[in-house]
């Protein structure tokens, strides 16, 4: 990639999101990545202030959109009060979808991103949804993502590209890529738990799969350093 290109992160405060901003800073060099937060009526508003934290702490710029939509729609545990989130991580028998999926939330995201890159010139938009040892939402997967990039290049008429570095890689993986990164000090400040928890709770499917990640990859979580938490 050219040094002068420039990228757009989705950032959410979470750790792939969060890892995807310092691979996107290492790729295109650090002037040239912005960041944009969607505040779509989550629960957990600490995510926000994740997001915001660690944009602050990368030196990028950050633009945070509102969408209220989703919570609107409800239905599932991510928007709504009243619907706990499944508690454990899923193994791969596990066929039906969670319900902290928010349908069409990705898509949704993709295209605003794009929209909004499009109308600042950038080229390159790039998210953290990972197919491999995920919670199974069809809107991370790469047919998806391939689908959506044909879509938003023939419906807007650009050369957008989006980006997955995270696509094929165990969260092992991903937490080998932040430290490669360089990542690591803002993962502190990162926020993954679905019941909203810091120190995180620990037994939350993301948590699991959180703690999970940072186990097999032989590496003491930093959020759980900062906070004293039990993942
Ligand atoms: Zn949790």
């Amino acid at each position: 990639m050219t040094k002068s290109a420039k990228a757009l992160v989705v950032l959410s405060g979470g750790q792939d999101s969060t890892t995807c901003l310092y691979w996107a800073m290492r790729e295109f060099g650090a002037a040239n990545v912005s960041a944009l937060t969607f505040d779509y009526g989550q629960r957990h508003r600490t995510e926000l202030d994740s997001a915001r934290r660690i944009a602050a702490m990368a030196g990028v710029s950050q633009t945070v959109l509102p969408i209220d939509t989703f919570a609107a729609i409800g239905g599932n545990a991510l928007t709504d009060d009243d619907i706990a989130p499944e508690q454990g991580a899923r193994d791969d028998a596990d066929t039906a979808l969670p319900n902290t999926f928010v349908p069409g939330r990705n898509l949704v995201f993709l295209t605003f991103a794009a929209a909004f890159a499009y109308t600042r010139g950038i080229e390159h938009v790039v998210t953290g949804v990972a197919q491999t040892d995920y919670s199974g939402y069809p809107d991370c997967r790469e047919n998806t993502l391939k689908a959506l990039e044909l879509s938003l290049r023939l419906g807007m008429d650009s050369r957008v590209t989006l980006h997955t570095p995270l696509m094929f890689m165990s969260k092992a993986e991903t937490v080998r890529l932040a430290q490669d990164v360089g990542a690591m000090e803002a993962l502190a400040y990162s926020h993954t738990c679905y019941n909203g928890q810091v120190p995180p709770c620990g037994h939350c499917a993301a948590c699991e799969l959180r703690a999970r990640g940072f186990a097999e990859a032989g590496v003491p979580d930093p959020l759980q350093v900062r906070t004293g938490g039990r993942i």
